[in-house]
């Protein structure tokens, strides 16, 4: 067997073969085959995760790269992803890392302790999770958020969001921060995008806010896709609902590329569209990502509206919170600022 090989989390015996419960997929696998995200893999019906400390991508970034803007501003993340992915996005700009099973690229083998000294010998506030889905490598994310958690490292998950409410609420206990695409507000174009199924996302955004996870939502809108402006404000209007207003929403410009490369870019015009809508129904902290668009990078108060952050791509170059709060009229700013 595989040396990254390690039995896996959450399944169950499912007659002739074992039933997956990590994701809603709920996959049925049968005796030496994988399922749908090509992670996890039936041996003599043992469900078994391929993806432990074979990492195929690891860099120090910016956490404002995530996106994260109310998080630990100006501080270094270490990023580590494995192969694989729960979704099947024709748009995807990691393709060659999330639609490849996680022995085909590895290029580093790494422990979580490894990965927990690396952060710390790289003055790195916290770990993320990150550039494929790190749903696919459960097991080693929980183990390195466990071991970071005890070294005083913040950990990070950027996800779509895909993950079955029992092993998130597990997973919750360790995580500081999560960064989750929300990719539109309809099922059927969700299924026919992703693979996925939208109201399973609209789950795990209200359990991570629930959990005290600090949480932060990305939408791409890409043309012909996800660019409807009514649908877009039906979200706006959820996100208000669940008590969400002050989740940082980040829309997100198109570029083509993969099975969308015929789409143009997303129209700047309808990433202010999206803006002045989210901004309509409550929404206080609304950004654009993959765009220079100034003002839409930078935090204002929202009760003196005075300038907060200036952030020219992901640096940041003023900031005025103090202890979280405005410098100027001692607004609370909902974030982890230090
Ligand atoms: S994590 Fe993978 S194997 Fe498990 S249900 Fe989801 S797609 Fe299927």
């Amino acid at each position: 067997m595989n040396s990254n090989y390690r039995k896996a989390l959450y399944w169950e015996q499912y007659s002739d073969g074992v039933k997956c419960k990590l994701c809603p997929h709920e996959c049925i696998i049968k005796n030496g085959q994988s399922g749908i995200c090509k992670s996890r893999i039936n041996i003599d019906n043992i469900l078994h995760t391929k993806a432990f400390g074979n990492i195929c991508s690891a860099s120090i970034d910016p956490i404002e790269k995530k996106p994260l803007f109310h998080f630990l501003p100006s501080t270094k993340t270490f990023s580590i992803a494995i192969e694989g992915c729960t979704f099947h996005c024709l748009n995807c700009q990691n393709f060659l890392i999330s639609q490849t099973e996680p022995t085909e690229i590895s290029k580093y083998n790494l422990t979580p302790t490894k990965v927990v000294e690396f952060a710390l010998k790289n003055n790195c506030n916290s770990i993320s999770f990150t550039y494929s889905e790190p749903v696919v490598f459960y097991e080693y994310m929980l183990e390195t958020a466990i071991l970071a958690k005890q070294s005083g490292i913040k950990t990070v998950m950027i996800s779509n969001g895909y993950i079955n409410n029992i092993p998130l609420l597990e997973i919750s206990k360790y995580l500081d921060a999560a960064n989750i695409d929300l990719k539109c507000f309809d099922e059927y174009i969700y299924k026919k995008l992703t693979g996925g199924k939208l109201n399973s996302i609209l789950e795990t955004i209200k359990t991570l806010k629930e959990k005290g996870v600090w949480l932060e939502i990305t939408n791409l809108i890409i043309p012909q896709w996800t660019d409807n402006l009514s649908s877009i404000r039906e979200m706006c209007k959820w996100l208000f609902k669940n008590n969400l207003s002050e989740v940082p929403l980040h829309f997100s410009r198109f570029y083509p590329t993969y099975k969308l490369i015929d789409i143009p870019h997303t129209n700047p015009e309808t990433i202010n569209s999206a803006i002045e809508i989210a901004k309509e129904e409550g929404l206080k902290y609304v950004y654009t990502g993959n765009i220079a668009n100034e003002n839409n990078e930078d935090t204002f108060c929202t009760f003196c509206n005075k300038l907060l952050v200036k952030r020219s791509g992901f640096s940041v170059i003023e900031n005025y919170i103090l202890s979280g709060k405005c410098k100027y009229c001692n607004n609370e700013v909902k974030g982890i600022w230090s």
